[in-house]
């Protein structure tokens, strides 16, 4: 089993603190959802793992299997592991899908071992139905000119190729019709089991009744005021977010 473990998170980008003491661990095995307001910090909690350079850890850790991985380079973390799908997944003009890929399974090989190229094509043909992406996407730039939907649906796709140990989705549902919401569901739960750790960022339950998660924390100004299980996810559908809005960590569960 792997796990990650990150303890009293302190985040600033542009000297503004973001995030203000976030604890959270998350293990192989494990759908854990992390739900709030706009602006409460999820995504730059999402690409702090990633090692985003903008964004400055100020205080506390994130440890991988017990290693800190705030000084690694993004590439590293990724070999590693760690897998990020974005909230606004980058266009990476003059690459193909294919050929990103590769290159990314490539650089996962131990030196001097080459992927092979037919076994390459028949995974990636398998994930490809799977998440209902067209044969010709292997052969477009990296998510250029796709929509809002194929892009989301390109993520599942490099996560389903890549394989890491744990993947950060964060709100793979945005922007997403039902339908497409139903094929990125598929996609993820055919990919998860004990060989990953799942953190579903998401602002709408929507995502959650077709993604079942163990456990779910709500997150509010910087920190995570709230964890339970999935039924944590309806009491927020009905109620919203302000009941919790504000709430020291401290008090919560006090009444
Ligand atoms: P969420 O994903 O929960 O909607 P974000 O993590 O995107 O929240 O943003 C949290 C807060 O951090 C917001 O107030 C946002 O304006 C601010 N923020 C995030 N990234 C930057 C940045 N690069 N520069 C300045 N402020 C930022
Ligand atoms: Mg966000």
């Amino acid at each position: 089993m792997s796990s990650i473990v990150i303890d009293d998170l302190h985040v600033s980008v542009a000297d503004k603190e973001i995030i203000q003491g976030l604890s959270l661990e998350f293990s192989t095995g494990e759908i854990h959802a992390v739900m709030g307001p706009n602006g409460s910090g999820k995504s730059t909690l999402a690409k702090v793992m990633a090692g985003h350079p903008d964004y400055q850890v100020t205080r506390g850790e994130i440890l991988m299997d017990g290693v800190s991985i705030l000084e690694m380079e993004p590439d590293e973390r990724s070999r590693r592991g760690l897998f990020m799908a974005f909230q606004y997944p980058m266009e990476i003009p003059g690459v193909s899908n294919a050929n990103f890929l590769r290159a990314a399974l490539q650089a996962r090989l131990p030196e001097g071992e080459e992927l092979d190229a037919i076994e390459f094509y028949q995974r990636l043909y398998q994930k490809m139905d799977l998440l209902d992406i067209r044969r010709e996407f292997t052969g477009r730039a990296v998510n250029e000119g796709f929509s809002g939907g194929e892009k989301k649906r390109n993520e599942i796709l490099q996560l389903a190729m890549l394989e890491p140990t744990f993947a950060v989705l964060d709100e793979t549902d945005s922007g997403l019709d039902i339908d497409a919401l139903k094929v990125v569901a598929k996609g993820v739960n055919t990919i998860c089991g004990p060989g990953i750790g799942i953190l579903l960022i998401t602002h709408y339950q929507r995502l959650l009744n077709y993604i079942v998660p163990d456990f779910v924390h709500v997150m509010s100004e910087g920190r995570i005021v709230r964890s339970g299980g999935k039924e944590l996810a309806l009491e927020l559908e009905s109620k919203g977010y302000d009941w919790l809005k504000a709430r020291k960590p401290e008090t919560v569960g006090a009444n």
